[in-house]
């Protein structure tokens, strides 16, 4: 294949868009996701915040709980609650009286735990926000349940108009309940959406959501009332747009794919995961604004929410690429940053999980360490802080992080006690242009106890973006000089990758004698981490070491990734695997099988970037979770 014909989309396709279409009816999965996104972007309680401001009885009625465990709890009975919606959907009422049970029942079950037993019906008034007064609260409530019993029974009613209604009426001008008025609001517009195989909304941000909430307290001013009420419904009725991204995105292959949808987007010495792709800060050298997939999420300050940190837990552990001593990464296509609660949540919910006992978590950021990653170093042992530095990158414009603030943030968490080997920094990309300044900073972490770091040399790549354009501009930056382009390493979506000559390397090390400079992930990984690692790379042996295993055995893990082996061959350094024709080992493949015997594994049939359809294949053995994220199953 020329490059030219790398870079073109590829004709067959799995229809990806994440929301199906009207006339297609959401699986209970997709409901699912859905719905714990929606929490995630508009409850606070399940962002670990405890909101007791509405009223200054509201602490009184709260469990003695921290805001942590209130997180989990409300996304734990959220889940529950929708699952039971979706079971329930079909179900019909007799009175009004059955009704106001069954939503009861749910307002209850999203509680559970949080609140104080017994507390239920809101009894105190807002001062902060326009609420029914209490005193009119009894009246409100029959008015609601009786238009909410008729229309329910109306077989043209509108879905979207029903569930914004309702959401209006419970959470943002009623708020019926003492607490979890929001989450039992949106757990019944939902089940109301459900009923109507209607997808649900696609909330934006919870700031856009209140700003469209109602100032008058319902009742007061007619006009004012309706106009409020119509300004609400045109904003939730344009919750169910697709962004036009997602509408008319083709991939150019797997990978892409991957990335763009999917909780983890590739399996190589790490799981390159995250919870939101995209990242605010913009960095003119970003990979990820050369992607198709992200390039509208880097730097416009739109992020696009690929997993809860809950779904992230359910995606790994039903991922047979997943091994129990992997590494996950998050911020792998974004920043960690942008999220530092949900990272929190995470590793709080893998804490519990035994499944989860000797992973390690790896989260990514350019921007300084903050005092929350501090204390989530501090309580969790497997979680591990990673940063880049780019030297001179801020007085060049390149960047708005500024390399002494990440400095200044790698120096707090040492002074807190954290054991340098539990952070990794990654010193690059490195090229004429700031060699000096990668020098003085090097120098620098030396000094302040680094006994490893990772250098990197340019990487920069392209997906069905204007290749040349964005050539140029990295050469115009001085990340790429013009002659390395001749270098015979090819890649599908690189031109260049991490290129610094092994001279550099050299030179580089005699300077800090104190600390040993990593070229590549995976030593650091194997030596500092202790983390399996495969020993093959790009269908090569990369480390060469005796082989151990017998040829049954290998067989046999083989085969767990649904691939089977006509023959396998054992060698001095390597198994040379054979597949029948049609069958392909993708480096995720390869690298999941030589990172569990811990050797190194040879195909015949590889393939270094996963086309469109080995993600099926990934889909149909659990390789990757995907059920959830691709339509099409
Ligand atoms: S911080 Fe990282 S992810 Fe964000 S724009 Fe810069 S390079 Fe990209």
């Amino acid at each position: 294949m020329n490059e030219q014909e790398k870079f073109q989309p590829q004709i067959e396709s799995i229809e990806t868009s994440k929301i199906p279409s009207k006339d297609k009816i959401p699986s209970k999965e997709e409901y699912l996701k859905q719905a714990l996104e929606n929490l995630q972007i508009t409850s606070r309680t399940a962002r670990g915040v405890v909101d007791v401001s509405a009223s200054k009885d509201k602490n009184r009625e709260m469990q003695d709980i921290n805001e942590q465990e209130a997180a989990n709890r409300a996304t734990a009975n959220f889940k529950e609650v929708i699952e039971q919606l979706y079971k329930q959907r079909n179900r019909q009422f007799e009175n009004p009286e059955e009704l106001q049970t069954f939503v009861e029942d749910i307002a209850r079950h999203i509680n559970k735990a949080i609140t104080k037993e017994g507390i239920l019906i809101r009894t105190h008034d807002s001062d902060k926000y326009p609420y029914t007064k209490v005193k009119d609260l009894p009246k409100e409530m029959r008015q609601f349940y009786e238009e909410f019993f008729v229309r329910l029974q109306n077989p043209t009613e509108d879905p979207e108009k029903l569930a914004g209604w309702v959401e209006y009426r419970i959470n943002l001008t009623d708020h019926f309940f003492a607490d979890g008025c929001s989450k039992t609001a949106k757990a019944i517009s939902s089940w109301i959406l459900m009923r109507y195989g209607h997808r649900l909304p696609q909330y934006r941000s919870r700031e856009e959501l209140y700003q469209h909430a109602p100032t008058q307290i319902r009742g007061t001013n007619p006009e004012v009332n309706q106009k409020e009420f119509e300004l609400w419904m045109k904003y939730y009725k344009s919750l169910f747009k697709s962004p036009e991204s997602e509408k008319t995105l083709e991939y150019t292959n797997g990978e892409e794919m991957l990335l763009a949808l999917s909780p983890v987007f590739k399996r190589r010495y790490t799981h390159d995961g995250d919870l939101m792709l995209g990242c605010r800060y913009g960095c003119e050298f970003c990979y990820y604004r050369w992607i198709s997939a992200s390039k509208d999420y880097i730097g416009t300050g739109k992020l696009k929410r690929l997993a809860t940190p809950e779904q992230m837990v359910e995606f790994l552990k039903n991922s047979k690429l997943f091994l129990p001593k992997d590494i996950l990464i998050l911020g792998a296509r974004g920043d960690a940053s942008m999220y530092p609660q949900e990272v929190i949540q995470f590793l709080s919910l893998l804490e519990k999980d035994p499944y989860f006992k000797e992973n390690i978590i790896l989260a990514l950021h350019r921007g300084p360490a903050s005092e929350t990653m501090k204390k989530a170093l501090l309580k969790y042992p497997n979680f591990r802080f990673g940063t880049t530095i780019t030297p001179k990158a801020y007085e060049l414009k390149w960047t708005k992080i500024k390399e002494e603030a990440q400095i200044a943030g790698l120096k707090r968490l040492l002074e807190a006690g954290i054991d340098p080997d539990r952070i990794s920094i990654e010193i690059g990309p490195l090229n004429s242009e700031n060699i000096d300044e990668g020098i003085k900073t090097l120098k620098q972490l030396e000094k302040m106890g680094f006994k490893n770091v990772m250098v990197r040399g340019v990487a920069f790549g392209t997906f069905g973006v204007d290749r040349d354009k964005e050539l140029k501009k990295m050469v115009d930056l001085g990340f790429i000089d013009p002659s390395i382009l001749e270098s015979p390493e090819k890649h599908e979506y690189y031109v260049v990758k991490n290129f610094l000559t092994p001279d550099a390397y050299r030179k580089l090390q005699e300077i800090v004698p104190k600390m040993k400079i990593h070229r590549h992930t995976y030593t650091y990984y194997r030596e500092v981490w202790g983390v399996p690692i495969a020993l093959n790379r790009d269908n090569k042996v990369r480390i060469s070491e005796l082989t151990i295993h017998s040829e049954d055995k290998v067989r046999e893990t083989v085969e767990k990734y649904g691939l089977k082996p006509e023959k396998v061959s054992k060698r001095d350094d390597h198994y040379f695997i054979e597949l029948p024709s049609g069958q392909v080992a993708t480096e995720d493949i390869a690298m999941t099988i030589g990172a569990e015997l811990e050797s190194a594994v040879i195909f015949n049939n590889y393939r270094r970037t996963a086309s469109l359809e080995d993600v099926k294949f990934y889909q149909k053995h659990s390789l990757f979770y995907l059920d959830p994220y691709l339509k099409n199953k």
